[in-house]
This record gives C-alpha cells, sequence and structure tokens, in this order.
C-alpha cells in the first residue's frame, strides 16, 4: 500500500505542475476579475472531490482550529503520502466516503474552518508555483484557474497577485511552506532517500508539532544547539515556533545548516 501510495503522490505532484504550467501566467500589473461569497450561483461547487496536499502549516492551522491531537487528526482526516525520491511527507486531505468526495469541511454555510483553511483553498483561483534561484531566494509565478464552473469570474472586483495574497491572508502560509520547499530541495539535491527514522522525524517535527514539544522536553533537544531561554519557552508553548524550530531543526540535523540554529560546541578548558 505504501508503494502505491507513494507512486500516486508523485504522479499528482507531476500533474499539479504540469496543469499549472499549462494555465496563462498572471505577470506584474496584470489583474483579474474575481469575488467569491455565499450569493454565487456556485457557491460550495469547488470543495468536493479534489486532491488537497496539505503543507505542514496547513496542518497545523486545520488541527489548532479543530481542537484535536495531531496524531488524531492525521488518523482522521489524512492520507499520509510521501514523495518518493526524498521521502518527505506530503500527505492530502481525506476526503467524505461518498459520492461526490466533498471535503470534510463543507457545509451549506461554506467551510466551517474558514479562517484556518488551507493555502490553497485561499490562493484559488490563482494558483502558485515556487522554486529556488541559484541564490536560494524563493521565485514565484502565478496562474489563474478559470474552470467553467466557477462564476466568481463574473464579478465585479478587480486583484492583481499581491493585492489577492494580502486578502487571503497568504504570506504566513507561504513563508513556511516556502521553508518546507527549501527543505525537499535540499534533500533532492542529495539524491538520496531519507531512512526510515529520518522520515519519522520529519513527521513528527513538521506534521506533529504537539507531539514535536513533548519530544524536544523528553530528549533535552536544546542542550544540543545554541537556544536562547526567551526561545526555549517560545517552542514549547506554540505550535508555531515549534515547527519553526522543527524547520530549523532539520535543516541542521540532516543537511548542517546553520542558519536559524547553530549546533551547541563543547567548551574548551578554561584558559586554553
Ligand atoms: S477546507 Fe474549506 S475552502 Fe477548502 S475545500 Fe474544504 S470546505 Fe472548501
Ligand atoms: S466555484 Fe468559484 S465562485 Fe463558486 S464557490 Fe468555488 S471559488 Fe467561489
Amino acid at each position: 500500500m505504501k508503494d502505491l501510495n507513494d507512486a500516486l503522490s508523485q504522479r499528482e505532484a507531476d500533474a499539479t505542475e504540469a496543469f499549472l504550467q499549462s494555465l496563462p501566467e498572471l505577470k506584474d500589473g496584470e489583474s483579474f476579475r474575481f469575488a467569491c461569497h455565499p450569493q454565487v450561483p456556485c457557491f460550495n461547487a469547488c470543495c468536493s472531490d479534489l486532491t488537497l496536499m496539505l503543507t505542514p502549516y496547513d496542518a497545523l492551522r486545520l488541527r489548532r482550529a479543530l481542537k484535536i491531537s495531531s496524531s488524531d487528526f492525521l488518523t482522521h482526516f489524512a492520507v499520509r503520502l510521501t514523495i518518493p525520491d526524498s521521502g518527505f511527507p506530503m500527505p492530502r486531505l481525506k476526503m467524505r466516503e461518498e459520492r461526490h468526495k466533498r471535503c470534510p469541511f463543507v457545509s451549506a454555510e461554506g467551510c466551517k474552518v474558514y479562517a484556518d483553511r488551507p493555502g490553497a483553498c485561499r490562493t484559488y483561483p490563482l494558483g502558485r508555483a515556487s522554486r529556488l534561484d541559484e541564490a536560494g531566494h524563493v521565485v514565484e509565478q502565478f496562474f489563474v484557474v478559470r474552470e467553467p464552473h466557477c462564476r466568481g469570474f463574473e464579478e465585479d472586483a478587480d486583484w492583481d497577485a499581491s493585492s489577492w495574497l494580502a486578502d487571503q491572508e497568504l504570506a504566513v502560509y507561504n513563508a513556511a511552506n516556502d521553508r518546507y520547499m527549501r527543505l525537499m530541495a535540499l534533500a533532492r539535491g542529495k539524491g538520496a532517500r531519507l531512512a526510515a527514522k529520518q522520515e519519522q522525524m520529519v513527521w513528527l517535527a513538521l506534521y506533529q508539532p504537539d507531539a514535536f514539544q513533548d519530544f524536544i522536553a523528553k530528549m533535552d533537544l536544546f542542550r544540543l544547539v545554541e537556544i536562547d531561554e526567551a526561545r526555549k519557552a517560545l517552542v514549547l508553548a506554540d505550535e508555531e515556533a515549534a515547527l519553526s524550530f522543527g524547520l530549523d531543526w532539520l535543516e541542521l540535523a540532516f543537511f548542517g545548516i546553520e542558519e536559524g540554529l547553530r549546533r551547541r560546541r563543547p567548551q574548551g578548558p578554561q584558559g586554553a
């Protein structure tokens, strides 16, 4: 089953990239007309039968909104997939098991987790493709996903990419997602799949920040890195800080990168 899931995940990632590149690009200075609200005739039409990959930050926001443990969230709301060439997690939201395969969060009134809906739901009807340039900076492109069933394009509101991103409060999502993309790019660059224990660590550090906080305390991970008391307290109290620590931790532990965290060096003898 694991191999089948892996293959599906890779095919979906490839298909998404190919799909985006086939769409008209929304270049700097270009705009599109769009609005979505309960009065559009297609209201909720887009919340069924879709492949919705969940990034670590998507999972964190949804789980926190649902007030359940990350373990319960992954069990009940996610299909656990990994990217085959790297072994990195890329779960997708589990749709309802019914004919229309509706999203578990859609209701007659709209999205029940609207304030914490995933980044892909916020970005729609744009698609965002991002990559790292040679200097490691994020380069983004936007595409307009103009689907026939979506009547939002008939509404009277004009946006460009940056005003849409701001309206949908996407900055915090894209910042976290780009960090995950960078981690996956580093892994791809190494050309080897994560070992099983490393895979488990990625799931824990990035998709289970509540359990990762317990792990940090139990294993006293802080003794291995240079970290001040204020950040220690924040990491143990706040899941977004724990996720950020997890990303830094994986960059350090897997790739030796000391940007967000520095390894604690042994103290030399006094006066040496
Ligand atoms: S999370 Fe909300 S916006 Fe996204 S597909 Fe589900 S119901 Fe629709
Ligand atoms: S199909 Fe388009 S306009 Fe209709 S509910 Fe979905 S996003 Fe909104």
